[in-house]
C-alpha cells in the first residue's frame, strides 16, 4: 500500500521537486515498508520521536525536522539531521550554530515564514525574515547553512486564499534569490502538504511534506 502510494506520488511529481515522507506519528514499519519502497527522505515534528527512529532506521535516511523545534532540544538532533524546516526566530539560530559546531557540522536549515491567516502557525514575519536575511547577521552562524525558506498555507478549502499565500511565499523566495547572499543559499522552498500540494507546485514548491496520503492516517 505504501510503495503503492509511493510510485503514484513519484509519477506526479515533477523529477526536480523532493518528496518529504512525513512519518511523524507512524509505527516503524511503516517507515521501513517506505524505505524498502526506496523512500530516503522523512520527515518528523518531535525530536524524541526523531531521535528513536533514526536509531532503527538505516543510516542513509535524510531527517528533516518539520515541526516548532525548542532550542534545548537542538542537541539532539545536531549529529544526524539532513535539513531543519522550522528555524522560526534568531536565538533558535544561535542555538542551531552553536551545535552544529559542537558536533563538527554546518546543519542546513530552511527559515520558515508565517503566511497563513491563523495566528496558531509559528514562523517569521515577512518584515523580520527580511531583517535576518542579510549577510551581516548571517555571519553570525557560520554553522547553519540557510537553503531556502519554508511556509504552511490556512488549513482552508478556500483556494484562492491558500494560493494567495503560496505566491507571497514565492515571491519573498524570489526576491531573496535576488539579494544574492553570501551566505544564505535560495534554492529550497518547502510548500505543500496531502491536501494542497498540487497548488504548492503550481505556485513554484520545489519540495513537499506529504504525510496522511502516503501512510494513511496518523494513529
Ligand atoms: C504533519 C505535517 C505535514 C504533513 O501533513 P499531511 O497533511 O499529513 O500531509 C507537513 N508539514 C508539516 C510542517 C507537518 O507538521
Amino acid at each position: 500500500m505504501i510503495a503503492d502510494r509511493l510510485s503514484h506520488y513519484r509519477s506526479v511529481l515533477p523529477p526536480e521537486v523532493t518528496l518529504v515522507a512525513v512519518s511523524k506519528f507512524q509505527p516503524i514499519e511503516a517507515l521501513h515498508e517506505a524505505y524498502a519502497a526506496g523512500q530516503r527522505d522523512f520527515g518528523e515534528n518531535r525530536v524524541q520521536e526523531m531521535c528513536d527512529k533514526q536509531g532503527l532506521m538505516p543510516s542513509d535516511v535524510r531527517w528533516h525536522q518539520i515541526g516548532h523545534l525548542q532550542r534545548n532540544k537542538v542537541k539532539y538532533i545536531a549529529p544526524f539531521v539532513h535539513l531543519i524546516h522550522s528555524v522560526d526566530s534568531e536565538a533558535l539560530l544561535d542555538e542551531i550554530n552553536r551545535q552544529a559546531e559542537k558536533v563538527g557540522r554546518v546543519i542546513p536549515c530552511l527559515l520558515q515564514v508565517h503566511i497563513a491567516r491563523e495566528d496558531s502557525k509559528f514562523g517569521l514575519s515577512p518584515a523580520e525574515l527580511l531583517e535576518l536575511c542579510t549577510d551581516r547577521q548571517l555571519q553570525h552562524y557560520p554553522h547553519v547553512h540557510i537553503q531556502g525558506l519554508m511556509g504552511m498555507a490556512s488549513f482552508t478549502d478556500n483556494q484562492q486564499v491558500v494560493r494567495g499565500e503560496f505566491d507571497q511565499l514565492k515571491r519573498l523566495f524570489d526576491q531573496l534569490q535576488q539579494f544574492a547572499l553570501q551566505r544564505a543559499d535560495m534554492r529550497i522552498l518547502s510548500m505543500g502538504m496531502s491536501d494542497d500540494f498540487p497548488l504548492a507546485l503550481a505556485c513554484g514548491s520545489n519540495m513537499v511534506r506529504i504525510g496522511s496520503r502516503i501512510f494513511g492516517r496518523r494513529g
